[in-house]
């Protein structure tokens, strides 16, 4: 069994190397700085939070809570330096109203202990806080919908990184009519906050995607080594 988490998710089926991550060139803007650590998750929750979760729990506004068995707000550190943003709540997600818990999440689970963080010290969340039925890609009135309250999730978290997971993520947070993971995944863009902050975006892969192919996953660790890199590298 590996003693080095990258090894599990990566170098099993790669034949990759666990490294920590080093700078890497292309389309990636970083600058030397300071290694700082990851904030903590003591922290208490903001009342904007708890108050923003109220109200998602008790939402009508599109057609998927009818058929909803869990609203799947979101869970982490609500002042994580890291926010993961997928497509929607799949059947276990619906089941047990929790982000990310099913197979692809599960992996999501690994590509963040890879990191050395853990699920804890990020914040996961995903464009629809309702399952749509059998998996479907929410329609766009359902996207209209419920995407204030993740855009209200990311102003108090407001985060370092966003990283999209996936096509569904990245086109409606880019507010692009579609993009193409494979084209943009890896490259850094930028998300602007009501306060004028500047947030970095990361797209890359969705976990359920690797697990159709698992040669996209030496890509999303490349993804997530850049990452690493913008919050201070707290694993190295
Ligand atoms: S998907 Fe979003 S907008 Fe639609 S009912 Fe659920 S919480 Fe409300």
């Amino acid at each position: 069994m590996s003693d080095h988490p990258f090894k599990s998710f990566v170098e099993e089926s790669m034949g990759l190397e666990g490294k920590p991550p080093k700078p890497t060139g292309g389309t990636v803007m970083t600058s030397p700085k300071t290694p700082t650590p990851i904030k903590p998750t003591t922290q208490a929750t903001p009342k904007a939070f708890v108050s923003l979760k109220s109200t998602v729990l008790a939402c009508t506004k599109c057609p998927l809570h009818e058929t909803n068995t869990n609203y799947v707000f979101g869970e982490g550190n609500p002042q994580a330096d890291i926010m993961f943003i997928g497509e929607g709540p799949g059947r276990d997600e619906d089941l047990s109203g929790r982000p990310f818990v099913g197979r692809a999440g599960q992996l999501l689970t690994r590509i963040i202990s890879a990191m050395k963080l853990s699920r804890e010290d990020v914040y996961i969340a995903n464009v629809v806080k309702c399952r749509p039925p059998n998996n479907r890609v929410p329609l766009p009135n359902e996207v209209s919908s419920c995407k204030p309250y993740l855009e209200q999730q990311i102003e108090i978290i407001s985060p370092k990184v966003l990283v999209l997971l996936g096509a569904t993520a990245a086109t409606h947070i880019l507010n692009e009519k579609k993009v193409a993971i494979t084209k943009i995944r890896g490259a850094w863009m930028t998300y602007t906050l009501a306060s004028g902050k500047t947030v970095k975006i990361m797209p890359t892969f969705h976990p359920a995607a690797l697990l159709r192919n698992s040669n996209l996953k030496k890509d999303v660790w490349e993804d997530m080594k850049t990452v690493l890199q913008e919050i201070g590298n707290p694993s190295s």
